[in-house]
């Protein structure tokens, strides 16, 4: 049901939306269907932490590229990406900087990417902003875009752990393989559905 609130909500269908025990799960989820030892994956250097920690523990490789005045930099995180890079993750607005890309240097940003990038897009404060980019011409052309948003912040939900990640139907399908059969509890969801309300 909540998967379907969600679907009204962003304009998607349902098929396009994955729960998550939090949407640190869904960066687990990411780590566990797509990355191998030899994979690349393009975080900023003072991005959200969990990008990190997941893939080092799949062993993949993490490239980190500087962030001046502590704002991520689009132009080198697209120098930086190789032949082998698997997975980038952008969060925006960041924690625990507090700073974020504009829509428009996410879309050129987006557009840049090879087809064999995923693009991560961690959206944990969207509704704090009033231009947030929006992914979703991105998922409908079919690029590898994945975004993810929780309750936990604007919703104040973050000890009930919920969270989702959208994106298209074939990309949500491989994530929704990954998951426990029980990942998303009914009180969270509920108070989620409630929440959208
Ligand atoms: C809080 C936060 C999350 C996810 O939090 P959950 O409680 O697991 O949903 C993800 N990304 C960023 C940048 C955050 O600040």
């Amino acid at each position: 049901v909540l998967r379907e609130k969600l679907g009204q909500y962003h304009e998607l269908d349902p098929s396009q939306f994955i729960l998550g025990n939090g949407s640190n799960e869904i960066i687990e989820l990411l780590g566990h269907v797509f990355l191998d030892p030899d994979d690349e994956v393009l975080v900023g250097e003072h991005a959200f932490v969990v990008y990190k920690l997941v893939a080092l523990l799949m062993g993949a490789r993490v490239v980190e590229t500087a962030m001046p005045n502590l704002t991520h930099d689009l132009n080198t995180m697209r120098e930086e990406v190789s032949e082998r890079t698997k997975l980038i993750f952008l969060p925006s607005p960041n924690n625990p900087t507090g700073t974020a890309n504009t829509a428009r240097e996410i879309d050129t940003f987006v557009h840049s990417l090879p087809e064999h990038v995923i693009f991560c897009l961690d959206e944990a404060y969207a509704e704090y902003q009033e231009v947030p980019f929006d992914p979703r011409p991105h998922i409908r052309e079919g690029r590898k875009v994945l975004a993810m948003r929780t309750f936990s912040k604007i919703h104040g939900l973050a000890g009930l752990r919920i969270g989702y990640g959208y994106g298209s139907p074939e990309m949500i399908g491989l994530l929704q393989q990954a998951r426990q059969p029980f990942n998303a509890n009914s009180v969270a969801q509920a108070t989620a559905i409630a929440a959208l309300e």
